[in-house]
C-alpha cells in the first residue's frame, strides 16, 4: 500500500508566542514519519490564521518561505475555533488521504500523531484522541469540561467522553462532513454521526507551551450552549413536561380551593384567583412547550443534514452509485 498523504490542520488565533516552537516540533514529527515511510513526502502542515491581531500570520509566512511542508490559510476575520478548523479540513480534503486536527499550543501530545497514522493504516477512518488525564488543566477547566461531557451524554448527544478536537479523519469522512451545512457547527457531535470504522487513542494533556487560553469562560459557555441546542431538543421537552406536571398540580389546587370554599375557610375571591392562576399558568407553559416542539422540528429541517450515509456498495452498476450520491 502506498504511504498516505497526511495533512495536519491547526487553527491559530493570536498564537505568535507559541507558533514558531509548535511548527518546529511538528516538522520533526512529520519528517520522522516520512523517513519511516509511514506517510508520503507530499504530507503537509496547514496553519489557519483565524483573524489574529498579532504577528501569527507573519510567523506562518516566514516559515512557509523556508519550509515547503508549511502551508497557510488566512481568514479575513476571527471566525472562531470551529469554523477555522472546518476551513482547514475542507481545504485539506482535496489533497490529503487523511487529516489530523490539533491546537496550536502543543497541549495535545504530538507523538500520538504516529499512533493515529498507524490506526489509519489498519483501516480506521476516524481516530479520536481522548485525554487520559487533565492534571495540567486548572481545577475549574477540569470540572467544567467533565460536567459538560456528562451533561451532553445525558441529553443524548453522541459525544466521545474527554475528546476535544484532536482527531484523524479520512478524506472520505471529510467529504461526508462537507454535506453537513449547518452554521452552528459543533464538530464533536457531528463526527460520531457520520459513522465509519472508528477507534480512540488515549494521551496525556499537557500545559500550553506559551500564551494564554483563547477560550475564556464566556466563549466556553457559548460553545457548550451551541452544542446542546444544536443536538438536543430535551430542554424543550422539559418545558412541556413541566407544563403537564403543573396542570396536574393545578387540578389538585383547584379541588383543595373548592373544598375550602365549601367548608367556609376562605376569604372571598381567594378560590377563583387560585384556580385561574394555576390553570392559566399551566396552559401557558404547555402551549410554549408545544410551540417549542414545532420550532425544534423546523430547526432540524433547516439544518438540511444528510439523511443517510452509505459506507459500502455491493452493486454492479456504478451509475447507481453516482445517482444517489
Ligand atoms: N482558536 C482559534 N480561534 C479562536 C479561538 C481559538 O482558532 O477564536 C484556536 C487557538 O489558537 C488554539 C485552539 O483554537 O489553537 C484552541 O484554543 P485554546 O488552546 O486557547 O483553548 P483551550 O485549550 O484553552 O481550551
Ligand atoms: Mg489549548
Amino acid at each position: 500500500m502506498k504511504a498516505p498523504i497526511l495533512y495536519i490542520s491547526i487553527p491559530c488565533y493570536n498564537e505568535e508566542e507559541a507558533l514558531a516552537k509548535t511548527i518546529d516540533h511538528l516538522l520533526v514529527v512529520m519528517n520522522n514519519l516520512i523517513n519511516s515511510e509511514l506517510i508520503s513526502k507530499e504530507s503537509r502542515l496547514l496553519f489557519i490564521d483565524d483573524g489574529s491581531k498579532d504577528r501569527t500570520w507573519e510567523v506562518i509566512k516566514s516559515k512557509h518561505q523556508r519550509e515547503r511542508m508549511v502551508l497557510g490559510l488566512k481568514l479575513s476575520i476571527n471566525s472562531g475555533h470551529q469554523k477555522a478548523l472546518l476551513s482547514g479540513l475542507m481545504f485539506s480534503r482535496k489533497f490529503a488521504d487523511c487529516v489530523i486536527s490539533m491546537d496550536a499550543d502543543l497541549q495535545d501530545d504530538i507523538w500520538v500523531v504516529k499512533d493515529f497514522v498507524v490506526k489509519y493504516l489498519e483501516g480506521f477512518e476516524v481516530v479520536y484522541g481522548v485525554r487520559k488525564s487533565r492534571d495540567k488543566d486548572t481545577w475549574f477547566k477540569r470540572v467544567s469540561a467533565e460536567s459538560f461531557y456528562k451533561l451532553m451524554l445525558k441529553l443524548g448527544v453522541p459525544v466521545i467522553f474527554n475528546h476535544a478536537d484532536y482527531r484523524l479523519l479520512s478524506s472520505r469522512v471529510l467529504n461526508h462532513l462537507n454535506e453537513f451545512k449547518e452554521t452552528n457547527l459543533f464538530l464533536r457531535g457531528i463526527i460520531p454521526l457520520i459513522g465509519f470504522r472508528s477507534c480512540t487513542i488515549e494521551y496525556d494533556r499537557k500545559e500550553r507551551i506559551a500564551g494564554e487560553s483563547k477560550y475564556p469562560l464566556k466563549k466556553m459557555l457559548a460553545f457548550a450552549w451551541d452544542g446542546i441546542t444544536s443536538f438536543s431538543n430535551k430542554p424543550i421537552r422539559l418545558v412541556t413536561t413541566v407544563g403537564f406536571i403543573s396542570l396536574g398540580i393545578s387540578a389538585a389546587v383547584g379541588l383543595y380551593a373548592l373544598f375550602s370554599k365549601l367548608a367556609d375557610h376562605t376569604v372571598s375571591g381567594w378560590t377563583s384567583i387560585m384556580i385561574s392562576l394555576w390553570f392559566i399558568g399551566s396552559i401557558q407553559l404547555l402551549a410554549l412547550g408545544v410551540i417549542g416542539e414545532y420550532i425544534s422540528k423546523i430547526y432540524s429541517e433547516v439544518k438540511r443534514r444528510p439523511l443517510y450515509i452509505v459506507e459500502e456498495y455491493l452493486t454492479e452498476s456504478t451509475e447507481f452509485k453516482l445517482d444517489i450520491e
